[in-house]
């Protein structure tokens, strides 16, 4: 009985949170989430998210109609493309490169593409930390300040 009750008191606090919280901060999915989760190409929790902002914002399920409809008629975005052919993440060397503008054009359009537009957040996770590391590492340091002092060099 007690443990019943217990039981009923949190659920019920706790539904309401989160209907107030999918009413007022449940943001709408974007085209491309909209497109991966139809491919279930999201993690769990992704894919749990845009279901509850599914039931949030009918106009969404709309949009996952259009995409359906879309895709029968054969059209399909570089995003559905490439999780189709299940293309791989950069690997954390090409990201590096990437950052320091040494890659070939062609991969460095792919990396900026799926980074971008596709909003892989695996690569934009490393490239933060690439990015963080680059910043505190000695030779970055000493690479911005011999910039420092040439260009302030060119002004005196
Ligand atoms: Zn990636």
């Amino acid at each position: 009985m007690n443990t019943e009750d217990g039981n009923q008191a949190f659920p019920s606090v706790y539904i309401r949170v989160h209907r107030w919280f999918l009413l007022h901060v449940m943001p709408k999915p974007r085209q491309n989430e909209l497109e991966a989760y139809l491919d279930e190409a999201l993690p769990p929790d992704e894919m749990a998210r845009i279901e509850h902002a599914l039931r949030r914002h009918p106009e969404c399920v709309e949009q996952l109609a259009a995409i359906n409809a879309r895709r029968d008629a054969g059209i399909h975005t570089l995003g559905e493309i490439w999780r189709r052919h299940r293309l791989s993440c950069p690997t954390r060397g090409e990201l590096g490169s990437y950052l320091l503008g040494a890659l070939p054009d062609e991969m460095a359009d792919y990396v900026a593409f799926h980074v971008g537009a596709l909003g892989c957040r695996w690569c934009q996770a490393s490239l933060n930390d690439l990015r963080q590391k680059e910043a505190e590492s000695p030779e970055a340091v000493e690479t911005r300040r011999r910039k420092y002092f040439q260009s302030s060099a060119g002004y005196l």
